[in-house]
Parts: C-alpha cells; structure tokens; sequence
C-alpha cells in the first residue's frame, strides 16, 4: 500500500505512540480527580497543553483541547455569534472552506444569523479588495482557513486579519492544514487545529483563543477546560497531541523540505495533460490535486486499490457531487471530476512517490485510450 493521502490523515508518529502507551495502561486515573493519580493526569495534560500552544506560536491567548477541529470550528462560530452585539449578526466567509465551517455557517442562517461567501480567484485565493468590500460595521467574525485541504493554496489570513480588525470584527482561522508544517501569521483571534493531520491521535484538536476574544462556553457539563467546554479530557489524546505538536515543531524545517522534494519528483513524473488545481506558488507542496480530463477520478482510485489517493475530499467522495472547491476555482464538472489529489509528507519515499506517479499516469492515460 502507497499511502498518499496526508491530507486526510497522516500517520501516527512512532515518537507519539510511545508517548501515549503509559495512558493508556497504567496511568487510568481521571485528570480531574484530586487523587495523586489524578494529579499526575493533570499535569502531563498542561504540559501536552503548552507544546501544542508552542507549535500554534501566538501569544496572549490560551488553548482548549477539543474532541476534534470540527469541534472547536463549531464552538468559534456559534459561540462568538452568541456574544457578538446586536448590531454585528454577520460571518464573512470563503467559498472554499471546509465543511466543518460552511456547514455551520448554514447553521446558522437559519438562526438568523447572515453570511457572505467571498469568491476565489481561479488560483483558489481570495482578492483583498472583496475581503474589504464585504467588510463593514454589522460583521462580527471572519472565517478563513490558512491552507486548503482539498488544493492546498495559502490564504493571506494576516492581511486579511489586519481589514478584519480595523472593521471591528474578530478573526477566526481554521489552521488544521497548515499547522505543524507552516508558520500561523499572526492576526487571528481564534485559531483551531487537529492532532491527526500531525501524526497525532485521532479525535482530538484544540481551540486557541486570544485574551478577551473568548467564544461563549460550549458544552455545560463538569465545568472543565476553564467552564467552556466540559467533559472529561483523555489524557492519553492530550499527551499524543502534545508529543506529535513538539516533534513537528522541531521537524518542521526538514519536514518541509522534504515535501518539497517530493512534489519536484511527483510534478516531474507527470506526462504532459495534467493540470495543477490552484494556485502553483501561494501553496503547500505536501498537496498536489491535478486533473487530466476527460478522466473518471472515481474509477482511477477505485482502480488502482493499493495507492491510497483521493478526489480532494471526503464529502465530495461520499455525496458524488463535484467538489465545492473546484467548483468555485471556475472549474466546469467534468474538470472537477477528473481531478485527484496526492497528499504526502515525513514518511513517503521518493522511490514509492514516483512509482504511484508512474502508475496513476499509465491508468489515466489508459483510461482515455492514450498511449502509455
Ligand atoms: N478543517 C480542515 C481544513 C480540515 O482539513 C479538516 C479535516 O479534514 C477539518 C477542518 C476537520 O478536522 P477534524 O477531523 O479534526 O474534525
């Protein structure tokens, strides 16, 4: 198995797994317990709770674990609109993001709440001057996503953040992609990000939010996670996360250029009639989502079983709809259905790169009745 969907998770690092093993065993107790034990839980949770606070790299604010980034978008956007003064009722938003946050933008139309999509350019990148435009004194939140998940392109959220701020308005970033591998701008209020795109567990992001930007308390329960969001935490989640957001942090040059490497080799593999999707240089090089039409993308990665690929995203594999992202780069549906996202990073090979490269290729090519 090629496994070349980094995008949709990555590995668990082996450094993180050991981390982790103690919890899990031995150390059972409950980190909200006063007893020694629990103690102890505690502790390792508020250590995890600063590692990952350090790889997020912004200061005046404080972190809450989340039981996933899809959580804590939630908490950011129904909370802040909860808080937000009457007279402010808007989210600016883009197009392109995640489900996790047009979905509860949706959410909230329906509670009267109002919300302006801004378009992208066909690099999939926002024009300052919309963002401006679109600005006034009834927004309260701005929602933009540091890198994109299905094409990988970089928003300017700290050019964004600064029009933002001079209109009043608060800045979420959803920094689930670019965290660990870029550096988060400064200029976001509230940032949220996830452990398993980092070679962290599964079900476990966090919420940063800046002093005085924080969203109204999320779940009622136990009061943990300072009375915002209850439940007990899990610290063997915590401590992964923490383990994972240290080793990215100090991996992260050589991670880089890693990835960078791997997409001259990808690209460079590639037989003339593929087009890259998105912007080629405001971009993430670990996410490579090319077309070559008229190709059935479905068909190619049901095809080819032992190259782990996607077609950009989950939602978009599932509902058999073309992707909203492509979609809004102007591509028409037969572009967006040809289209196939390889996502690598720390553990792929050049060699295996290039042999699903080759082999993606040939069954494209194939498909189409071309010659190899
Ligand atoms: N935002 C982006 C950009 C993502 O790629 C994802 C995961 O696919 C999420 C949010 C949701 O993260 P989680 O899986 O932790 O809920």
């Amino acid at each position: 198995m090629i496994y070349l969907d980094y995008q949709a998770t990555t590995p668990v690092a082996p450094e993180v797994a050991e981390a982790m093993q103690p919890w899990i065993e031995d150390k059972f107790a409950n980190p909200h317990s006063p007893s020694r034990w629990g103690r102890e839980a505690a502790a390792a949770i508020e250590v995890a709770r600063k590692q990952v606070e350090q790889a997020i790299g912004l200061s005046g604010g404080r972190l809450a674990f989340t039981g996933s980034a899809t959580e804590a978008l939630n908490w950011a956007l129904k909370g802040t609109m909860e808080k937000a003064p009457q007279s402010r009722r808007r989210i600016v938003t883009v197009a392109t993001e995640h489900a996790a946050v047009l979905d509860t933008c949706e959410w909230l139309e329906g509670q009267n709440y109002a919300v302006t999509r801004l378009p992208v350019n066909s690099g999939g990148l926002v024009d300052l001057e919309n963002v401006r435009a679109a600005l006034d004194e009834t927004v309260a939140l701005v929602a933009m996503m540091l890198v994109n998940n299905e094409i990988g392109v970089i928003q300017p959220v700290a050019e964004v953040a600064s029009l933002a701020h001079e209109a009043g308005a608060l800045v979420l970033c959803d920094a689930v992609q670019g965290f660990g591998r870029l550096n988060i701008p400064d200029g976001p209020d509230l940032v949220a990000v996830s452990a398993h795109k980092i070679h962290g567990p599964k079900a476990i992001g966090a919420l940063w939010m800046r002093a005085g930007a924080e969203p109204a308390p999320f779940l009622h329960g136990g009061g943990q996670e300072l009375g915002m969001r209850s439940g007990t935490l899990s610290p063997e989640l915590c401590v992964g996360f923490g383990a994972a957001a240290k080793l990215a942090t100090k991996q992260r040059e050589t991670d880089h250029a890693h990835v960078e490497a791997l997409w001259d080799a990808a690209t460079a593999e590639l037989s003339s009639g593929w087009t890259v999707n998105g912007s080629p240089d405001q971009r993430y090089k670990g996410n490579l989502n090319i077309r070559h039409e008229p190709l059935d993308a479905a068909r190619l990665i049901s095809d080819l079983r032992d190259i782990a690929f996607s077609l950009g995203s989950a939602c978009a594999s599932g509902s058999g709809r073309p992707s909203h992202v492509l979609r809004a780069l102007g591509l028409s549906d037969r572009e967006a259905r040809s289209s196939i996202r390889l996502g690598f990073g720390r553990y792929t090979t050049k060699s295996e790169l290039i042999d699903a490269v080759r082999r993606i290729d040939g069954a494209a090519r194939a498909q189409q009745g071309l010659a190899a």
